[in-house]
């Protein structure tokens, strides 16, 4: 649905964007997660055709955004960091204007907007004018106006940004329910979001992808946690010497029993668990838990940060 390739922008001297590449799936939710001034609204802009890019190129369902730009955003539904809402309008009003700006025929006008209203919860403000809505309100008139083409890929600027945490959870629950018709990209800085949302996050630091990954991918890894009652004499060099650990890092446990983390090799795709375990019944080990160790994504964009 989308793909990225090799999109540097420069703001002047600035360089806002490197070389960024990735590509998004029809049908997936996807994460660009990043802290502030990582490039995300520079790529959503570009992405969306209402900004150039200095070097590389964008296609959308095949369609390249620089020479197709109209073409591909009738098949992009968009929700702007700011979204540009006319105070004084009533909500219909306002889709109705964007129905006319979409050249929905008339005679379809009125189903799509009753389509869009309900699909964002916005049936008992039809009339109000959007300046008199709450944020969670307005940011659900966006989404309406975004929607009302029925567009195959949703591309959303922060849409929580603001939002109080009731409102941020209707918010979710409402992008959750749109993206089971439409591939969905949404750019956030809260970890949070991506972790409730998303199939796979592509994470932006300092202009460049540092990360694309299923969410599940990214926090697996090869190496096992072991919880004992007590450390049995030669447990150490026991488990260094099994096949592919590289490190042992003793700690405590939550409730103070000794435990290990036992370090593996990127490569070992069913992790060091197996072992461990035969090994611990072959010494008969007090062993209290055994586990796999599993990443947070908070624990990989801190690693990304630290490193960036
Ligand atoms: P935020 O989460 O704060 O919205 P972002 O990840 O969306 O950040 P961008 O808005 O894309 O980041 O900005 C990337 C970099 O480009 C930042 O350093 C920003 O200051 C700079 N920048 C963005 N727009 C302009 C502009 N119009 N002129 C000059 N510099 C800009």
């Amino acid at each position: 649905m989308i793909q990225v390739s090799n999109l540097s922008k420069w703001y002047g001297p600035l360089q806002a964007l490197r070389e960024v590449s990735f590509q998004v799936d029809e049908g997936e939710i996807v994460g660009l997660l990043g802290p502030n001034g990582a490039g995300k609204t520079t790529t959503i802009k570009i992405l969306t055709g209402y900004l150039h890019p200095d070097e590389g190129t964008v296609r959308i369902g095949g369609l390249d955004v620089l020479t197709h730009t109209r073409e591909v955003q009738a098949i992009i539904g968009y929700l702007p960091e700011n979204a540009p809402l006319y105070p004084e309008l009533s909500v219909q009003g306002y889709l109705k204007m964007i129905a006319d700006l979409r050249q929905i025929p008339p005679d379809e006008q009125l189903e799509r907007i009753a389509e869009a209203v309900q699909a964002v919860g916005l049936e008992d403000q039809l009339t109000r004018p959007i300046g008199q809505l709450s944020k969670g309100y307005r940011q659900r008139v966006g989404l309406a106006q975004a929607i009302l083409h029925r567009p195959k890929l949703l591309i959303l600027d922060e849409p929580t940004l603001g939002l109080d945490p009731t409102q941020v959870l209707e918010v979710r629950r409402l992008i959750r329910r749109l993206a089971r018709d439409s591939t969905v990209l949404f750019s956030t800085h809260i970890l949070s979001e991506v972790e409730a949302l998303c199939d796979r996050v592509i994470i932006l630091m300092n202009g460049q992808v540092r990360a694309d990954s299923r969410l599940s991918e990214l926090a697996s890894t090869p190496d096992a946690i072991v919880v004992l009652e007590s450390v049995p004499a030669g447990l150490e060099a026991s488990l260094r010497s099994l096949p592919g650990v590289r490190a042992l890092e003793p700690f405590r446990s939550a409730d103070g029993y000794p435990a290990f983390r036992v370090r593996g090799s990127p490569s070992q795709e069913a992790g060091l668990c197996p072992a461990i375990y035969r090994l611990a019944r072959q010494e008969n080990w007090p062993l209290r838990e055994l586990r796999r160790d599993v990443r947070t994504l908070e624990t990989i964009f801190n690693q990304l940060v630290a490193t960036a």
